[in-house]
């Protein structure tokens, strides 16, 4: 029952083969028998969860219907549940019971959702390999030795073990697709403003995104669906109508611009994940499409300007974190300054307290016109060519990831070396833009991801040409031994 997929198991509740309520208690079991090997879940909600299913069976007993009603999913721990747990990954948030819930849980919620728990993560979103959560490491499916990629690890290794089928991410500067290259998953950043971020525990507001991770394009359609639209508490939400994702799917690729950026074949790609995109390429053609070679001249810019913005973004949105209103409070503080600084000395971990120096100084007013400013004058220029090669091209190919998932540890003392890691996956944030990862190939027995990105609000171009991929290649059909 394991390893069904979100559209296998709908079609299995619509046939009465078995019901929500069975399913949700062999997962529960297999969470409970597995994980312990991954440390994938921060909260398990297995209350939660039975009635949820109930509640579902009863939905479907009367009549109703729906691709999600009764499909067991889990939350990354940044969307916030009401009266559960949300912790962000940090000691800060650790006694956070959140009053409401998000809109993306909301809405999935409605749409018949049965929640299993809430998923392990990088303290704040923050980090590529899930080693910073105060929870301790999530390890690899594909090797318990490495890490699963990041910030997303948790739900990234949950959904490749076959805990269940499908998760809830969020992307910040490459959170979903990097996570999915590491781990063999099917991973979509929408366009920014397509998912409310009503609820979701801020990083970097002006980047962060939510979408689903899931094994198939056709599962990320699926749960895409259920996420999207327009959200008049999220200001930045945007008045779009959602296309129905799972009617793109079959669409001819025949004639499909694909481009592929020079620039993407730097020294810094491990030669071997060269070869696997240049294979999906070839398969990509066989179905039709026609390759182009582009350029994207200020890629290089974009890994030190996010690295401005996204910690300038997160000193300002976690200086709520203060020990006064919610969150973590020293004990015996002396006077309110010692409140704060204990409090967010001991709240907060190396990795955040990092970001948030990094931030605090780039908008410091000495440093905002050298460091801040610059850096978003950077970010247009990334957008610009995007624009420019998007007029040439239907869609955008790459590598997700220049290396393979590293071993857990490997990176722990250089923190820009993890940075670097995230060259083809930021890109997308600084521009707005959406982009999928899928599964094309293993190196040394580690999956590897290719990145496809679209103009805005394409999401469903980009599950089109996943699935036709999946539909004649079968990466994305391999499991993890052991699970
Ligand atoms: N690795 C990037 C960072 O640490 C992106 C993380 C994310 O997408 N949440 O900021």
């Amino acid at each position: 029952m394991h390893h069904m997929t979100l559209a296998e198991i709908a079609r299995g509740l619509a046939d009465k083969k078995f019901s929500s309520e069975e399913l949700t208690q062999v997962l529960l079991a297999r969470i409970a028998q597995l994980d312990p090997q991954l440390n994938s879940f921060i909260s398990l909600t297995q209350e939660l969860a039975l009635s949820q299913a109930k509640a579902a069976d009863d939905r479907r007993a009367n009549g109703e219907t729906g691709a999600l009603l009764g499909a067991p999913i889990a939350h990354k721990d940044l969307f916030c549940t009401q009266g559960i747990r949300t912790s962000c990954g940090s000691k800060m948030l650790d006694n956070f019971k959140a009053p409401y819930d998000a809109t993306v849980v909301a809405r999935l919620a409605a749409a018949g959702t049965v929640t299993l728990g809430k998923t392990n993560m990088d303290e704040f979103a923050m980090g590529s390999a899930n080693e910073s959560s105060y929870y301790g490491a999530v390890k690899n499916p594909w090797n318990l030795e490495h890490v699963p990629g990041g910030s997303s690890g948790g739900s990234a290794a949950a959904v490749a073990a076959r805990l269940l089928p499908a998760a809830t991410a969020t992307d910040t500067g490459g959170s979903i697709r990097q996570p999915a290259a590491f781990t063999n998953l099917t991973g979509l950043k929408p366009t920014y403003g397509r998912v409310s971020r009503w609820g979701m525990i801020a990083y970097a507001s002006s980047l962060d995104q939510g979408g689903p991770l899931a094994r198939t394009a056709e599962d990320c359609a699926i749960l895409l669906q259920g996420m999207a639209g327009f959200d008049p508490n999220d200001s930045t939400s945007i008045d779009e109508p959602v296309p129905d994702y799972s009617a793109s799917l079959n669409g001819s690729l025949q004639g499909l611009r694909i481009g592929v950026p020079k620039e993407y074949f730097s020294a810094g790609l491990d030669p071997r994940i060269a070869e696997l995109v240049h294979n999906s390429v070839k398969e990509l053609e066989k179905l039709g499409a026609v390759i182009k070679e582009i350029s994207l001249p200020n890629m290089q810019h974009a890994i030190p300007a996010y690295y401005v913005i996204a910690p300038a973004e997160a000193s300002s949105n976690l200086s709520r974190f203060d020990g006064v209103r919610f969150g973590y409070r020293c004990e015996n503080p002396e006077n309110l300054i010692d409140l704060y600084k204990r409090s967010r000395g001991e709240g907060f971990g190396a990795e955040v307290q990092r970001r948030i120096m990094v931030g605090a100084y780039a908008l410091s007013a000495g440093y905002y016109d050298a460091y801040y400013l610059k850096a978003q004058k950077i970010r247009r220029l990334v957008k610009n060519d995007f624009m420019a090669a998007f007029n040439e091209v239907d869609i955008i190919l790459g590598p997700t990831t220049p290396n393979p998932a590293w071993k857990l540890g490997a990176k722990n003392s250089d923190p820009v070396a993890e940075y670097l890691e995230d060259v083809y996956t930021i890109t997308a944030n600084l521009a707005g833009l959406p982009g999928l990862s899928m599964p094309a190939g293993f190196v040394d027995g580690l999956p590897v991801g290719v990145q496809l990105l679209a103009p805005y609000f394409q999401e469903g171009r980009l599950l089109n040409v996943a699935h036709q991929y999946q539909l004649n290649t079968d990466w994305h059909t391999r499991t993890p031994t052991g699970f």
